[in-house]
């Protein structure tokens, strides 16, 4: 058996660990007989995995205890309306700053609930770099102020955060979650799709701060109603139980086997700097991404001719470094180096660029 080094966006590699565990403990789960898969959520066993899951959750990002874990479906892009649905009902305003396609998909999507203001947008520069801003534009009555943390696409990543003042900070945190530590504490809300850097596909992840739980909009259907999530524990209908439980081996990975969040940002800062150093010396390929905007999760590049980025995907692909082509609205190369992507499959990858610089020259 040979292993890719599966460069994707999401879905994306998950620790060779985790999947052995999964696949030894497929048929027969803790001597219960049955498979995760088949199991009913609402079993002794079951509640063990998904209260373990958040346990660990809460441990390895020191999540504040006024705030809720939910495990719901839907994706990321569900959010993009449960979270004006949910937080836009005081003013009924609130503040996006665009910084890629994600947070901009967001932004239309509450347009349809409120009053909402781009209040910064680096669209002119094709998302190159986190826009500016101006916090004097930013609105002291808007109900939430929300930024996309990572741009999967673009190869992006804010660095500071805004100051949103009393003002509650969502983030979509799908592409950078567990890549790091983040202080929990300075947002109302996170969410994230599972299949990034936690689990399969199927598991979206929020963590809301409780105050920010109250009444939805009129006509919130039941499954967006965060309140009514919450109060159920994640339980109201049936959760995405396998993804869960994936979910729960891989935290166990980042505790065990890293080391906690911490070391997982040095490891990730180490992978990325391997690339962007190589990037910024080489003759022949160029980052996409302004120096200062550079994500640690998600690497664009280009050698500026279409004809050799084909080349380029077509024979990275043959040498087992898959699924290297870039968003197709930015074009050229992106590595997505994710938490599970091992540091010797960067320094391959690096290896294997320099042999094509040199054939390509
Ligand atoms: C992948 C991604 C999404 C979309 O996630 P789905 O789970 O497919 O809805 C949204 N935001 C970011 C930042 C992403 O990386």
């Amino acid at each position: 058996m040979s292993r890719a080094y599966n460069f994707s966006a999401g879905p994306s590699m998950l620790p060779e660990s985790v999947l052995k565990k999964a696949a030894a403990e497929m048929l027969d789960y803790e001597q219960s007989g049955q498979s995760v898969m088949e199991m009913s959520h609402r079993s002794k066993v079951y509640d063990g995995i998904i209260k373990g899951t958040e346990n660990l959750l809460r441990e390895i990002m020191e999540i504040p205890d006024n705030y809720r874990v939910l495990f719901l479906q839907g994706g990321a892009s569900s959010q993009f309306a449960m979270v004006p649905m949910n937080l836009m009902t005081k003013s009924g305003k609130a503040d996006y700053i665009l910084s890629g396609q994600f947070s901009t998909k967001a932004y239309q999507e509450a347009q349809m609930y409120g009053d909402v203001l781009a209040v910064a947008s680096s669209k002119d520069e094709n998302f190159s770099r986190i826009p500016a801003w101006d916090e004097s534009k930013f609105r002291a009555d808007a109900d939430y102020f929300h930024i996309c943390l990572n741009n999967t696409i673009y190869g992006t990543a804010f660095g500071k955060l805004p100051d949103t003042g009393d003002v509650p900070l969502v983030a979509d945190i799908s592409s950078c979650i567990l890549s790091k530590p983040i202080d929990v504490s300075k947002f109302g809300l996170l969410y994230a799709g599972a299949q990034k850097n936690m689990a399969p596909a199927g598991l979206t992840i929020v963590i809301v701060r409780e105050d920010l739980l109250g009444t939805p909009m009129e006509k919130t259907p039941s499954m967006f109603n965060y309140k009514l999530l919450s109060d159920n524990e994640s339980m109201y209908n049936t959760p995405p139980c396998y993804s869960i439980y994936v979910c729960k081996l891989v935290l166990e990975w980042i505790k065990d086997e890293i080391g906690g969040l911490e070391k997982m940002a040095e490891r990730n800062m180490k992978k990325a700097s391997v690339l962007y150093d190589f990037l910024d010396s080489s003759s022949l390929f160029k980052g996409c991404a302004e120096t200062a905007s550079r994500s640690i999760m998600n690497v664009t590049f280009v050698t500026g001719s279409d004809e050799l980025d084909s080349k380029f995907c077509k024979e990275a692909e043959a040498a087992g470094f898959v699924n290297l082509k870039g968003h197709r609205s930015v074009g050229g190369m992106r590595a997505s180096i994710y938490n599970a992507m091992p540091p010797e499959g960067i320094d391959k990858l690096v290896a294997f660029m320099k042999e094509f610089e040199k054939e390509n020259a």
